[in-house]
């Protein structure tokens, strides 16, 4: 479902809408101009930029927002173009969704290589974020399967780029993968899929106690299962718990196990989060409460057993627009990569802050990410250990929190993440993101976000 939530049409007869990201920091209005047709593209970039494209809304702060201002909607071109049964080399419009991807051919034997933690996004916005999945260290980020990519620019040029075309075109396909959707309008995808034996993987939770427990577990977990990911307790400090989970894909269950009413409640859509309460659900009261509760209940439910794909990629997809749940004002995502070599201890330094600040959120997630370095010039997911934390938003205290972990951050020489981000100082940015320079050589001039207008300066 999107973040739109009205819609009237204003005066110039373009439909404005009132449109929030999905940290629901802002709600304000924006001219949405739909583009159903490869062929209708050009015309319309002409006639409508300034602007940027929109996806599912699924970013968490600015990167697909533009208030006051022009948002190119691609989310009705989503038809799947075609199929090569031979190489798994699928064509798509933009707005296909992984769901419908997943969904259509999980059963055929074929998955997405590379699937974020939810499957309401965009392939051009999977794209546009180079999104990563928890299966960074064998499969890489998702622009590592993407073929080809056909981009329309605001002055009407159409270009055709991928990843083994010489030199030029290979510039234009680095840049907008995670190109942040400045380089030009996304038409028409092909992405390579991955074979795999039907929806279903045996997955593994294991508790662990401690942070080197955490990375000991990780690493021997990497040599024999695909997917890895934990979640940790983020209220205890120096990390003393979490829970690891790994799974590998299976065959049709080994023993014959339905899906779960959790994870076809998913599929079909399954319960929404009602309303924003007035307050947000998660504080300094409920967090301790709620962390101790999922780890206990992870504990005891911890072993092994055959599961289908949705409730292990996607558990937050079970409860639609669950970002209400952080109430009117919304919420922030910090998510980082650190390198590996200071891990351990920059990872300990960031639980203490955020401890000591009793801020914080049910969602705390830790991963290692593979020892590659991704396709894309800006990128985000590169050799090192993720850390991904939500903070309801309580104002002036969240900011001056996230800027202490900035700090720790800069001083171990990580980056954050730009789909997830809303705040990041431009020396951040600029530090983290070392092939800056070579990626404004691409930006279309007559594509602008808050985002670009914030860490780019137009
Ligand atoms: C519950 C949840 C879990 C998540 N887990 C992960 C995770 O595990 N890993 C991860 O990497 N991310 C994760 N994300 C982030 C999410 O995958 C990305 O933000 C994704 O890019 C959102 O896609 P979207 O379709 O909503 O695009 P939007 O958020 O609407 O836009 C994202 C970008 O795509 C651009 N764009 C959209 N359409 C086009 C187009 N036609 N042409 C050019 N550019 C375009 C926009 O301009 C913008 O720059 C998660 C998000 C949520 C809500």
């Amino acid at each position: 479902m999107s973040q739109v939530s009205s819609s009237r049409v204003s005066s110039s007869s373009v439909p404005s809408s009132r449109v929030s990201s999905w940290g629901r920091l802002s709600d304000a209005e924006h001219s949405v101009v739909p583009i159903t047709s490869a062929d209708a593209a050009p015309a319309i970039l002409q006639a409508s930029a300034p602007g940027i494209a929109r996806g599912m809304e699924r970013s968490y702060g600015d990167v697909a927002l533009n208030a006051g201002g022009t948002l190119w909607d691609t989310r009705s071109m989503n038809r799947l173009l075609a199929f090569d049964d031979a190489t798994g080399i699928l064509t798509v419009e933009p707005g296909v969704l992984l769901r419908d991807i997943q969904a259509t051919f999980s059963r055929q034997g074929w998955m997405l290589a590379v699937t974020p933690g939810t499957e309401i996004v965009t392939v051009a916005g999977a794209i546009a974020n180079d999104v990563h999945g928890k299966n960074h260290a064998t499969m890489g980020t998702f622009a590592d399967h993407v073929v080809s990519i056909t981009l329309v620019r605001t002055d009407g040029e159409v270009i055709v780029c991928g990843p083994g075309d010489e030199p030029e075109s290979r510039g234009w396909f680095e840049a907008t993968c995670g190109g942040l959707g400045l380089t030009g309008l996304i038409v028409q995808a092909s992405i390579r899929l991955k074979r795999v034996p039907g929806p279903w993987l045996l997955a593994e939770d294991i508790p662990y106690q401690s942070l080197p427990e955490f990375f000991e577990l990780s690493d021997s977990s990497e040599q024999s299962f695909e997917h890895v990911v934990s979640w940790i307790d983020i209220t205890t400090g120096g990390g003393r718990r979490g829970i690891l989970s790994r799974a590998n894909p299976v065959p049709s269950p080994h023993r014959e196990v339905p899906p779960s009413a959790t994870s076809l409640g998913a599929a079909k859509g399954g319960i929404t989060f009602p309303v924003v309460p007035p307050l947000s659900l998660v504080n300094s009261l409920t967090l301790p409460l709620l962390n101790r509760a999922y780890y206990r209940l992870k504990r005891t439910r911890a072993g092994s057993k055959v599961v289908h794909y949705k409730p292990f990629f996607y558990p937050l997809d079970a409860v639609e627009e669950w970002n209400r749940a952080y109430g009117p004002r919304g919420f922030y995502q910090y998510q980082c990569v650190l390198p590996r070599a200071t891990g351990l201890e920059s990872v300990r330094q960031i639980l203490a802050i955020v401890a000591r600040s009793g801020q914080g959120s049910f969602l705390g997630v830790l991963k290692t990410l593979g020892d590659r370095e991704p396709i894309g010039m800006l990128s985000f997911a590169r050799p090192g250990v993720n850390l991904t934390i939500d903070f309801p938003n309580l104002g002036a205290s969240t900011l001056a929190l996230l800027s202490s972990l900035d700090a720790v951050v800069t001083e171990h020489g990580g980056r954050l993440y730009l789909a997830k981000d809303a705040r990041m100082p431009v020396a951040l940015f600029e530090a983290g993101y070392p092939r800056l320079a070579e990626f404004t050589e691409y930006r279309d001039p007559g594509i602008s976000s808050e985002m670009s207008r914030r860490l780019l300066g137009s």
